[in-house]
């Protein structure tokens, strides 16, 4: 098939970067990490939606997403150095979209009118395929907001293509962001331990030095890492670089990924068994299903057969943190396979 005929049938475009491809080849764990960059025959069979968290409703301004209160989300770009099969974006990374940010002076505007917000997520596709050059420009719109307290970028460059961060642009661009009074958070896209280079580790050290703060989020897949000593090991790793385990997301419900869904008692039960596995200080984690409605923490299934969850964000404060259940079906992955 072309790639056209591909693209017509919503099918993500198939690129990998060779510093990635060699990493997997030679992590001992190759036949579970190409599942994240290799097609499979499977995408054109599986069912879902493209938008499944409600972006496109929560999209004030080209680009800008404006869901929680405290939070803007900018998507700067629609490319990535390599593309994820299970990618929750894939209605626009890799291929023509106009939901890209066109004008970063227009959000900049937005932002400095809404003083509740108090962080930025620059994300797309992956910011780190601009040039530093863009990426300060993009700096120069945001810096000046005095109610920014972060800017964070969400990146999975240091598992594709870690070398990026060698760019001695660098350092200048994150001390721009400390000279303004702002804290830079990086938040790295690691899913397995396999994925984690020496480049990563020894670029990920010299950020720190550069006070660049990490956090990582983790997509729970079926096949790649659906297996509490490959998540625990991975979030020890990140522990031990200094990079914060943040988010573990169940897969979405996405038209040609959701194949990669753990039903949600399976991925109770592998939370429960990386949570056995680890120190308090590593477990920093949040099994998060990121909803149309909000980001639900799932707890567990109980011994009730309920499904027990909590918001962890609401675009309305007072459903923030209150336990709630629904009845579990078997093989659920998502909130609305759950009876009300
Ligand atoms: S890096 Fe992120 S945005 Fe890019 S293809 Fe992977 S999941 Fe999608």
């Amino acid at each position: 098939m072309t790639e056209a005929e591909l693209q017509a049938s919503s099918i993500t475009r198939h690129h990998v970067t060779r510093s990635y491809r060699q990493q997997i080849a030679h992590s001992g764990y190759y036949d579970q990490l190409k599942y994240i960059v290799e097609p499979s025959v499977k995408e054109f069979d599986s069912p879902g939606a493209f938008d499944t968290s409600g972006e496109h409703d929560n999209t004030v301004l080209p680009g800008l997403q404006h869901k929680y209160a405290q939070t803007g989300l900018l998507l700067v770009t629609n490319r990535c150095a390599s593309y994820c099969r299970f990618c929750f974006r894939k209605r626009l990374v890799g291929r023509e979209s106009d939901e890209i940010v066109p004008d970063v002076a227009k959000v900049g505007e937005y932002i400095g009118g809404h003083p509740e917000m108090t962080n930025v997520l620059l994300s797309g596709g992956d910011p780190f395929v601009l040039s530093t050059a863009k990426l300060d420009e993009i700096l120069t719109h945001l810096l000046p907001i005095p109610h920014l307290n972060s800017i964070r970028i969400g990146t999975k460059f240091l598992a594709f293509e870690p070398n990026r961060f060698d760019d001695p642009a660098l350092p200048a661009f994150f001390r721009r962001i400390r000279d303004a009074g702002k804290t830079a958070v990086l938040v790295t896209h690691f899913d397995h331990i396999g994925e984690i280079s020496v480049d990563a580790e020894r670029n990920i050290r010299s950020l720190r030095a550069q006070e660049v703060q990490f956090l990582n989020q983790s997509v729970l897949l079926a096949g790649v890492n659906d297996n509490p000593e490959i998540l625990a090991a991975t979030f020890a790793k990140c522990h031990q670089m200094g990079v914060r385990p943040y988010y573990l997301f169940q897969a979405r419900p996405v038209k040609g990924a959701s194949h990669f869904q753990v039903p949600l008692r399976r991925g109770s039960e592998i939370t429960r068994g990386v949570n056995q596995r680890l120190a308090g200080i590593e477990k920093t984690f949040k099994y998060i299903m990121s909803h149309y409605t909000g980001k639900i923490e799932i707890l567990d299934v109980g011994d009730d057969g309920r499904v027990y969850m909590r918001y962890h964000q609401n675009k309305s404060p007072d459903k923030i943190g209150k336990v709630f259940s629904r009845p579990y079906t078997e093989t659920a992955c998502w909130l609305d396979d759950l009876p009300e």
